[in-house]
């Protein structure tokens, strides 16, 4: 029997201790600790890792703090179009969806595409129309709407750029969620959940429900979930690209980690970070951002949150 182990991400970016209040911070840390502990739960009695992270992410999602699910940011449209992914490191299958509208979980329709579905991806209304098919709930645009993000939409629509929703200037700083996790029969697991990027144009695609971008899972390797400015996550292919550091070249996970999130990426411009697990439960959080909401729980060992760099 493995220990198992679970990480968890809310996004990485400019998140300064100095423009956050102390009571801001600490619904930030409850919110944190309550994934982890859905995703521990799911682990306990020999619960699988893939449960685990949809357990954790789904907390996550239904959090409006975190730009997924109900907290999701707006398109350039006043829209939310909403990406997850989610990937079984033992037998390789994966899940994604990509620009989904009101579906309340968009991880639970990643899943479903992984379990029931002859397919790795769907898209837009073809993925809501399986999403009703599996009889998944949806919500209401109130529901998905916060005069916060809508405030962050209004700031930059008429810049012609997008803005890492944890990086917004005014750091009302909510991000993309990710959960990692190997269970006790020495499975991996990785799954991402997020709005996308403010002001970002109806029908963009992020990293997060691209396999291999920013979600991958492999039990010869690891399992990683991603957050940042998509598009060069995207073109590193950041989670694969650690898992083929390992593979080919036997690096282990921490310098696979660093050569991909402080090399390769900086060299490239691209600013986040990401969590990773290998199959010996090591877990790594690396960010080249400022910070990254985070979080890990280890069998036998405390719940660990953070939000700041060093
Ligand atoms: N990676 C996400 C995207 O580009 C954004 C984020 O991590 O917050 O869609």
């Amino acid at each position: 029997m493995n220990k198992y182990a679970i990480a968890i991400h809310g996004g990485a970016g400019t998140i300064l201790r100095s423009l956050m209040s102390e009571s801001q911070e600490k619904e930030y840390r409850a919110a944190l600790l309550a994934s982890l502990q859905a995703g521990n739960k799911a682990l306990e009695n020999g619960g699988t890792a893939i449960d685990a992270v949809e357990a954790a992410i789904i907390v996550l999602e239904d959090n409006p703090l975190f730009n997924a699910g109900k907290g999701s940011v707006f398109t350039h449209d006043g829209r939310h179009e909403m990406d997850a992914a989610i990937m079984n490191g033992k037998t390789l299958e994966a899940g994604a969806v990509a620009g989904v509208r009101n579906v309340k979980n968009p991880v639970k329709l990643a899943r479903a595409v992984m379990g029931h579905s002859e397919h790795v991806l769907l898209c837009g209304g073809g993925a809501e129309e399986f999403a009703k098919e599996m009889s998944l709930p949806f919500e209401t645009d109130e529901y998905f709407f916060s005069q916060q993000r809508y405030d962050q939409l209004l700031e930059i629509r008429d810049t012609g750029t997008t803005q890492m929703d944890h990086s917004a200037p005014n750091n009302k700083k909510f991000g993309t969620v990710g959960a990692v996790a190997l269970d006790v029969h020495g499975n991996l697991a990785a799954a991402t959940s997020t709005g996308g990027m403010t002001n970002k144009r109806y029908g963009r695609v992020g990293d997060s429900p691209i396999i291999g971008a920013g979600t991958y899972a492999n039990n010869q390797t690891c399992a990683i979930s991603c957050t940042g400015h998509g598009e060069y996550f995207i073109r590193a292919v950041v989670a694969y690209d650690i898992s083929c550091l390992m593979e080919y070249k036997g690096l282990a996970l921490a310098e696979a980690c660093h050569e991909v999130v402080h090399k390769k990426l900086v060299a490239l411009g691209g600013e986040g970070g990401l969590i990773a697990i290998d199959a010996k439960g090591n877990i790594e959080l690396p960010f080249n951002s400022e910070g990254m909401y985070r979080g890990m729980k280890k069998q036998g060992e405390e719940y660990w949150v953070a939000i700041y760099g060093v």
